[in-house]
This record gives C-alpha cells, structure tokens and sequence, in this order.
C-alpha cells in the first residue's frame, strides 16, 4: 500500500478482493503466479521500494520526534517547525501522490482522506497533530504490509516447488528445457535432491520422494521403475528417469497452484455483505464530517477550529479497511494453513460454512476403508485354477482405476501371474467392468451385476454366502458362458476410522451415514465397527446422489466424503464435496470442493475445528471492526478524540484485524 506502486495493482480486475478505499490489495487475495526462478525481477524492484520505504519513514519519524520534542526547548521556533515540516515530507510525499491521484479520479480512498485531514490539520495550526497522523499512518502501513507478506508467503512456498526447467534427455545427452515447453512422452533426469517438475511413470532408477507440500505426508515413500512420480515431490537420494505422461498445465502442482489461487478468489457470502455495506459507509461518514465541520459554526455560533478538528478526526476514520480487510485475511490465512497440510480447498465459502455441517455421509471403499485393499482368497469353479482365474481378473482390471482393481493387479503380481491387456475395456461404475480376454467377455463385479445380465449361475450362491459370511468384499469372475470363480477381497477399515468419527461427533456432527455399493453384509460390518449412525448399501452411484438429497432435506447440509474414483455425482450433489486420496487423481481434483491430497481421514475433525475457527475469527474481526469504528465517531463528535488518536482508531484497528485474521495461519 505504500505509496502508488500498489494503489494501481489493486484495482486489478479479476483480482481477489481488495479494498477501493484502503488501496490495499486487502489480505494478499491475489497472489501472483511466480515464474518459479526465484526472485524475479518485478520482486526485487519491490524489495528496493520497501527498504527505501524503511528509510523515509524512519528518518520521519526521528525528524518529526526532534522537532515536536524541543519546541520550546530552542527560542527559534522557526527550526522545530522546520524539522516537523521535512519529517512530513520524507513520510508522507508518497501518501500524497496518491491521494491527489485518487482525488483525481474521484475516489475516496485512504491516502486522499489521509491527505485532507493532513491538510486541514496544518490549515487550523495543528503542526504536531499532522505530523503524528502523517508518521503514525506511514508506520501503520508498513506493517500492515509486512504482515500481509507473511500470509502470501506460506502459499508462495508451494508456488517454489514448481520448478520452471527440466532436464530433457534427448540424443542421450541432457537439455534444459522449460517445463511449458514439454511433450507428452519425453524423457526428464530428476536429480537427488532437487523437486519432481513433471507428473510421469518412472522408467529408471530408485529413489524416494517427498510429498510433504502436496500430500502434508512428512515421511517419504520409495519408488522404482513402473512407479509414479508426481510433479511437487521433492526426489530424494537417487536419479531418476521419468517419462512425462501429462501437457505441464495438467501437472499437479500446477493444478493445485491454480486452484488455490481460484480459492482466494472466491468470495464467501459474508464477504459479499461487508463490501456492500462498505460502499455506503465511506460516503455516508465522509457526508457527517463535512455536516460537522460546517453546520455547528455556521448555525450554533460554534468555533471553526474547534468543529473542523472534530470533522478531520472523522474523516480519518471513515475508511472501512480494517472491515473490507477483516474476512480475506483470516481466509487465506486458513487455506494457506490447510494447504500446508495436504487439504486443498476451493473456496473460502466452504471453509467459513463446513463446520455448520451435521450430517457427514461417508463412501465405503477407499474412504473408511483403506485404498490399499489386499486379495483375501480365490475361489476357482467350474474347473477354473486359481491362476487362472485371477489371470483373467487382473486382466480386465488392468484398465480400472478401482481400488479392488488394483488389489487384485497387486495380488497376480506378488503370485507373478502373467496377465495381458485387455480390449474394449467397459467399467460399470459401482458395480464392475468388463473386457474382451483371450477373444471372450470377461466380467468382473459385484453379484447384482452378473444378476442384472442374466449370466448368473444359481449353483455360485452357496458359495457367494459363504464368502459374504466372513464379510469380505466378493468380486465374480466369469464370462456370459461360464462362472470362472469368487474373489474375496479384505476390506478392512482404517486404523484411524473409528476415531476419527468420534471425533467428528465431539466436534458437534450428528449423524454419520455410511453409503456403499457394496453388500449390506460387509456395509454393516464395517459401519458397526466405526460407529456409523446409518448404513446404506447396495448402491449405485446414483442411488448415492439420492441418499445424499434425503439427508439434504431432513438435515439441512450434508458433507459428502468420497474417493473420487466412482463418487463423482454424490460429491457434487452435496453442499460440500470432500475427496480422500486426491494427490494425482485427476477426477478428485475436478469434482471435490475440498480436497485431502494425502490418503489421510483424520484431517477432517481437524478440517472442521479449522473451519470453525476461521468463522470465529471472521465475526470477531467484523465486530472489532464495526465496534471500535462506531466508538470512535462518538468521541470525535464530541470533540474527546484527538487526531492522532484517529489515526490509531483506523489502522489500529486494521492491524488488530490483520493479526487476529493470521491466527488462522495456526495449528
Ligand atoms: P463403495 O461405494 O463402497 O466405494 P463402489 O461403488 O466403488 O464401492 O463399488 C461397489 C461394488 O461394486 C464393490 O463393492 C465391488 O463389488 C463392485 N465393483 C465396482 N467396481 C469394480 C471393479 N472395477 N472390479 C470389481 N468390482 C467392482
Ligand atoms: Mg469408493
């Protein structure tokens, strides 16, 4: 806000909100994308004006304080004069500038209300009392804007793990390429110890990574050739080759930079209000100061000086800042605090409304239960083997992004069962798939869908019990001609499930609803063990957008969390769509509000007490705001306020707002 270099950057358009009359860029809402090469050029010029800032403001101070403090001590008081006069000069030339500009255009914002009441302060003889409004106000604004930096910071560090080159192996020798500039199918050497830049399959060597910014997983995971690697890991003590298997604006981290930066855009209702009511403020108290200063001399007899002082002070008062301030900086606090955790959130809107929530509706599988789901046991039939049968399965499943998919994937790889890939893949969301195998049709799925087309044997369903019955998940296997056997998978809940729900109850949600697919037997299972208040199985993927309006309507707002995988519609259909798992599952990033990068569910009581938090915060700041401001316009009408007291009453409370909104930044 010093000065004009920021005045012009605020008005911006399709910036995050920003205060007209403060001219600040209120709360960091927009944080610039980095080019990624460290300090660029526009931000060291930056850094220069802010540390010639420093000094200007510094030597006022001391200029200002010299003079106000020997008047009287000198006989001449030419020279205190003079000395206050140059301290306001080296402080407030740049506040100046830009009110004159503001003036120019016909804006009231706070550097032209700053300049009149310094004006009019110095017109009535008030030296010193314009010069400490001038040094308080400079002082104030520095530290506003240093704060604010704090804020914009901790999402900058994500931007820092964007490297902008890579290292291209063509011809078997390196290249620096730039990362927009990369195909699809090239060949990128990631050095030990240097941040991934692209999301791709490693083809050589063994490392681990780091996904610590993107996941908030501190601990790093091992990878070898066949894994992936995601861009915004850091690589860790091996080289690695990766071939590049998305355009770079696919790339997770860039992904994620983009929509955290579409998050601060997004206004959340209360914010909408306080800016309403901000545009008629500023007019209407500017209108009373101008009412004050005139009406009492012209009409009571009252003294010019004494009424315009009164008018200055409420001027100095009538710029809504610390309000137009007060919500942005506490919401990009929280998302920057929940970023640094792995919890990637779409708005500031689901953040200040999530812990209203009663109802959490819950998806099974790869939810409550863990992704990493593991082959129990194979049931061959009809003279079908076990490798066989599992051949057969893993084939189909090969294409499927289902978790049971690539646990039966992992189950014929640890049994070094060979499979092949498969034709006209098809997958029937929430029931199975299917694919062409050895020039037959392979269906893998839940029992409904072999019933459904017809190609169900009876003779399986005392098997099917007997597997139900140790409640695993059972997967068929067979073609329309004959059954090839049962798959048992263990879905087991994860080891944090059953607290995390109670912490979601303690921290005030009602009714937790599970919502399967799978069959009511394990549904239940599951649920009963967790402490689920209702379960819902059985399902598909639109019988869930169902369950979901249910509860919507008996309820009020409903959370849906879900994998991303299948849970597309129930996550839209909710008031708030939460994925698990979304760290390079491009259809979580796509369908969710929020987003938990890492494959984590304990981050949701965590996520709620945050949401709270920031709500808390938010009203605060708003009463703080609206209560000192209001307080103060009594005291300077009548005429218990002094000018720099006015000063202190506007900024101050700017700054309150700012320190109290980065509480947010916390925990
Ligand atoms: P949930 O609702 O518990 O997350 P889904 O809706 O993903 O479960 O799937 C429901 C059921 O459909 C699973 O329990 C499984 O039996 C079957 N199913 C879905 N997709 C597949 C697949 N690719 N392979 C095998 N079975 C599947
Ligand atoms: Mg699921």
């Amino acid at each position: 806000m010093t000065g004009p270099e920021k005045a012009s950057s605020c008005s911006a358009p399709g910036k995050g909100a920003s205060c007209t009359y403060c001219a600040s860029d209120s709360a960091a809402a927009s944080i610039p994308i980095s080019d990624g090469e460290g300090k660029s050029g526009a931000e060291a010029l930056k850094d220069r004006i802010k540390r010639r800032r420093l000094f200007e403001v510094g030597g006022g101070l001391m200029l200002v304080l010299a003079g106000g403090l020997s008047r009287g001590m000198i006989p001449a008081e030419v020279i205190p004069s003079i000395m206050l006069v140059m301290g306001m000069i080296i402080a407030g030339y740049p506040i100046v500038q830009a009110g004159i500009k503001a003036a120019l255009k016909l804006r009231l914002d706070i550097n032209f209300l700053m300049t009149a009441a310094v004006v009019g302060g110095l017109a009535i003889g008030e030296w010193s009392e314009a010069a400490a409004v001038v040094i308080l106000f400079a002082i104030a604004e520095m530290l506003e804007d240093f704060s604010l930096d704090r804020s914009r910071r901790a999402i900058e560090k994500l931007m820092e793990l964007a490297p902008s080159v890579a290292l291209v192996i063509r011809d078997n020798t390196e290249v620096e390429v730039p990362v927009a500039d990369l195909q699809i199918g090239d060949t990128v050497l990631i050095k030990p110890g240097v941040s991934v830049p692209v999301d791709g399959t490693i083809v050589s060597g063994r490392s681990s990574l780091n996904l610590a910014a993107i996941t908030g997983e501190s601990m790093p995971v091992s990878c070898r050739t066949g894994d992936r690697a995601l861009s915004g890991g850091i690589n860790g003590e091996g080289s690695l080759i990766v071939k590049v298997s998305k355009k770079p604006d696919e790339f997770t981290i860039n992904r994620i930079i983009s929509l955290v930066q579409k998050a601060q855009e997004e206004k959340p209702r209360i914010h909408t209000i306080v800016e309403r009511f901000a545009a008629y403020y500023t007019p209407i108290v500017v209108v009373l100061a101008a009412a004050t200063a005139v009406i009492p001399p012209i009409l009571f007899d009252g003294a010019w000086n004494t009424w315009i002082y009164r008018a200055l002070a409420m001027l100095l008062i009538s710029c809504p800042c610390a309000l137009v301030i007060s919500t942005p900086v506490t919401i990009v606090s929280a998302l920057a605090n929940a970023a640094r955790r792995g919890v990637l959130v779409k708005g500031g809107a689901f953040l200040e409304s999530l812990w209203r929530t009663a109802v959490f509706a819950m998806d099974k599988t790869g939810t409550l239960t863990g992704s990493e789901l593991s082959v129990r046991k194979l049931y061959p039939v009809n003279g079908a083997t076990s490798d066989g049968l599992l051949r057969r399965a893993a084939t189909v499943e090969s294409h499927s992004e289902h978790h049971i998919g690539r646990a039966i994937l992992d189950h014929a790889r640890s049994r070094k069962v060979e499979f092949g890939t498969p034709n006209n893949f098809a997958s029937y969301p929430g029931r199975g798939a299917s694919a062409e195998v050895d020039d037959q049709e392979v269906f893998v799925g839940k029992h409904d869908l072999f019933e459904e087309l017809g190609i169900c044997d009876e003779s399986i369903h005392p098997l099917l019990k007997e597997v139900e019955a140790s409640a695993g998940t059972t997967v068929m296997v067979g073609s329309r001609k004959k059954l090839d056997g049962v798959i048992s998978v263990a879905d087991n809940p994860r080891p944090e499930a059953a607290e995390t729900l109670q912490r979601l109850k303690d921290a005030g949600v009602e009714h937790i609803a599970l919502l399967t697919g799978d069959n009511r037997r394990v549904g239940m299972a599951v649920g009963r063990s967790i402490g689920c208040d209702a379960v819902h199985a059985g399902l598909l993927p639109e019988n869930k957008v169902e369950i979901v309006k249910d509860l919507r309507s008996k309820y009020g707002m409903v959370v849906m969390v879900g994998d991303g995988v299948n849970d597309a519609p129930a996550l839209g259909a909710a008031d708030i769509g939460i994925a698990v798992g979304g760290a390079g599952s491009d259809a979580a990033l796509e369908t969710a509000d929020i987003i938990l990068m890492g494959d984590r569910i304990d981050r949701l009581p965590w996520l709620l007490r945050l949401s709270r938090r920031t709500h808390r915060l938010i009203i605060m700041n708003i009463v703080a705001a609206i209560g000192i401001k209001t307080g103060f316009l009594a005291l300077a009408v009548t005429g218990l306020a002094t000018l720099w007291m006015a000063v202190f009453a506007d900024m101050g409370v700017t700054l309150l707002v700012v320190f109290n909104g980065m509480r947010a930044l916390r925990k």
